[in-house]
C-alpha cells in the first residue's frame, strides 16, 4: 500500500487509516489526519483514536468509503461527520467546516462547509489540537502547535474570549488538556477561561460531569483546583464558599479550598492508584464545611455534621452531573465516614465494614479507600496531624488480616444462617433474625470466632 512507511515522529497511522485516506482521495477528495492523533504522535505518545478531516461532503465520503469496502456509520451527519470502520478500526471523518455563530454557547447555529483545510483548522479549539498531517504532504501547523507542545502550553486558536464564548465547553477542555499533558494554560487563554467561567451554565450538566471526571482521571485534579479555581467553582458552585474559608482550627493550616486541593493531591500522589470514587470523595468531602461552621468559646472552629450534610450535597451534585449510580454510592459512603473516629481494634473496624455493607458494595476495596481518604485528609491538615498516618496504616493492615482470616461483618459473611438455626431446633419466625443479629454482634465484638459451631454454642444451641 502507498504511504506504508510514512510516519510522523516515528508514529504510523496504521493500515486502516491509510485505507480510509486512500479511498477518500481516490474519489477526488483531499483528506488529512487531524487533532489528537497528530498531537500525540508529535509527543511520541500513544493515541487512542484517529480523527480525519476531508474536503468531501459527507454523502460523497460515505459513497467513496463504501466503494472501497469500508463500513460507514452516519454518526454525526448534521455536522458533517461519519464514522469509517476499516478492519475493525473506527475512524471519525468530518467534512472541512467553518463554524457559524454560536447562539447558545455550545452548538453552531449553522454549519458551513468549506473546501479548505485551513478553515477547518481555524475552528479547532487549541493550537496543539489544530494540526493536520498527511503521509505525503506532511505536517500543517498554522497556529504554532508544535511550538506550544514544546513550551507545554494550551493556547486557544485565535482570540480566546471569542473562542470560549462560541463554546463554553472549551473552557473545561482547556483545563482537561492542561492536566492531561502536564501543561500550563497560556496567559490570555487562562484569563479568558477565568473571566468566562460563569458561561459554563449554558452547558448540559452531563457534559460538565464528563469533563470533570476527565480532569480527575488525569491524576492532576489538584493542579486544576489551584490553577483554575474560577472554572472549578463555576462547574461545582457548591465549592465556591470553600475558597478563602478560614477554618480557625489548630488542626488546619489551609482554608477549606486549599485543604481540598491538598487532599486531592495526596490521593493523586499516593502509591496506590486512586479509584474514581476516591478522587470524587477527595474533591467533595468538605463541601459542607462552610455551612456547618461554628466557633466555640475559645475561638476555635468546628464543623459538626459536615460529613452527613456533605454526603447529601455530594449526591445532589453528582446526580446533577449525571454520574453513574455506583460511583455516587461509593463516593457518598466515603464522604459520610471520612471523619468517623476508628480504633485499631477488630470490633471498631468490623463495625465500620458493617456500615459499608449494602447492595453492590465491595467492602474490601471501600475500606482501603476509606484509609486512603483518611490518610490524605490528615496530610492536608497541619503537620501535627501527620503522625495519624501511621495509625491509619496499622488499621489498614489489621483490616486486611480480618478479611484474610474470614471474619464476618454482616449477615452475609457470618458463618451461620437461618437454616443452621432451624436445624438446631429453632422454629421458623422472627426469632431467627434476632438470633443471627445476636451472633453477629458477638462475633464483631470479638466474643466469639466466625465459626458455625462456636456461634451456635454462644447462642446456647449446642
Ligand atoms: P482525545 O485523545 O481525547 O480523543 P482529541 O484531541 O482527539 O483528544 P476529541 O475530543 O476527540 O479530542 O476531538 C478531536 C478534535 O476535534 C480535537 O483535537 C479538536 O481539534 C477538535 N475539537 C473537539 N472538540 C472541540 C470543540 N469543542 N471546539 C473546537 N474544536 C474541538
Ligand atoms: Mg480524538
Amino acid at each position: 500500500m502507498e504511504y506504508r512507511d510514512a510516519h510522523l515522529n516515528g508514529s504510523r497511522p496504521g493500515e486502516a487509516a491509510l485505507r480510509v485516506l486512500a479511498a477518500l482521495e481516490a474519489a477526488g477528495g483531499e483528506a488529512w489526519l487531524v487533532g489528537g492523533w497528530v498531537r500525540d504522535a508529535l509527543r511520541a505518545a500513544p493515541s487512542h483514536d484517529i480523527d480525519m478531516c476531508s474536503s468531501l461532503p459527507w454523502p460523497e465520503a460515505a459513497r467513496a468509503l463504501a466503494a472501497a469496502g469500508i463500513g460507514v456509520i452516519e454518526s454525526g451527519t448534521r455536522f458533517g461527520g461519519i464514522t469509517a470502520v476499516a478492519d475493525g478500526v473506527r475512524i471519525e471523518v468530518t467534512t472541512y467546516r467553518v463554524d457559524g455563530f454560536y447562539g447558545d454557547g455550545r452548538h453552531p447555529d449553522e454549519v458551513r462547509f468549506s473546501t479548505s483545510v485551513e478553515d477547518d483548522l481555524a475552528r479547532r479549539d487549541f493550537t496543539v489540537n489544530a494540526m493536520a498531517w498527511h503521509p505525503a504532504r506532511g505536517l500543517l501547523d498554522r497556529y504554532g502547535g508544535q511550538a506550544d507542545l514544546a513550551a507545554g502550553v494550551i493556547r486557544a486558536v485565535g482570540e480566546p474570549r471569542l473562542r470560549f464564548s462560541e463554546d463554553a465547553l472549551r473552557i473545561l477542555r482547556a483545563v482537561r488538556f492542561a492536566c492531561r499533558l502536564g501543561f500550563e494554560l497560556e496567559g490570555a487563554t487562562a484569563a479568558a477561561a477565568a473571566a468566562l467561567a460563569h458561561t459554563l451554565d449554558a452547558i448540559a450538566r452531563e457534559r460538565v460531569g464528563a469533563e470533570l471526571g476527565g480532569i480527575l482521571a488525569t491524576g492532576r485534579g489538584a493542579f486544576a483546583l489551584r490553577s483554575c479555581p474560577e472554572v472549578i467553582v463555576a462547574a461545582i458552585p457548591e465549592l465556591a464558599a470553600a475558597r478563602g474559608f478560614d477554618q480557625r482550627s489548630p488542626y488546619h493550616v489551609h482554608d477549606v479550598y486549599e485543604h481540598t486541593a491538598c487532599v486531592l493531591e495526596a490521593v493523586e500522589t499516593a502509591d496506590r492508584a486512586p479509584s474514581a470514587a476516591l478522587r470524587w470523595a477527595a474533591l467533595l468531602h468538605d463541601v459542607e464545611k462552610p455551612a456547618t461552621f461554628t466557633v466555640d468559646e475559645e475561638g476555635r472552629g468546628h464543623f459538626f455534621g459536615h460529613p452527613e450534610r456533605g454526603e447529601r450535597t455530594a449526591r445532589t451534585i453528582m446526580r446533577r452531573l449525571s454520574l453513574p449510580d455506583h460511583l455516587i454510592r461509593d463516593t457518598c459512603l466515603l464522604i459520610r465516614y471520612h471523619d468517623e473516629p476508628l480504633q485499631d481494634t477488630p470490633a471498631s473496624l468490623l463495625a465500620q465494614m458493617r456500615r459499608f455493607s449494602g447492595a453492590g458494595v465491595d467492602e474490601r476495596a471501600l475500606m482501603d479507600n476509606l484509609f486512603d481518604i483518611k490518610r490524605a485528609d490528615a496530610l492536608g491538615k497541619a503537620p501535627a496531624c501527620f503522625s495519624y498516618v501511621d495509625e491509619i496504616e496499622r488499621m489498614r493492615t489489621r483490616v486486611h488480616g480480618l478479611f484474610d482470616a474470614g471474619a464476618a461483618w454482616n449477615l452475609k459473611t457470618l458463618a451461620l444462617n437461618g437454616r443452621d438455626l432451624m436445624r438446631a431446633g429453632v422454629e421458623p419466625g422472627p426469632r431467627i433474625g434476632r438470633l443471627l443479629d445476636e451472633a453477629l454482634t458477638a462475633e464483631i465484638s470479638g466474643a466469639v470466632p466466625n465459626e458455625r459451631g462456636a456461634l451456635l454454642a454462644h447462642l446456647g444451641l449446642r
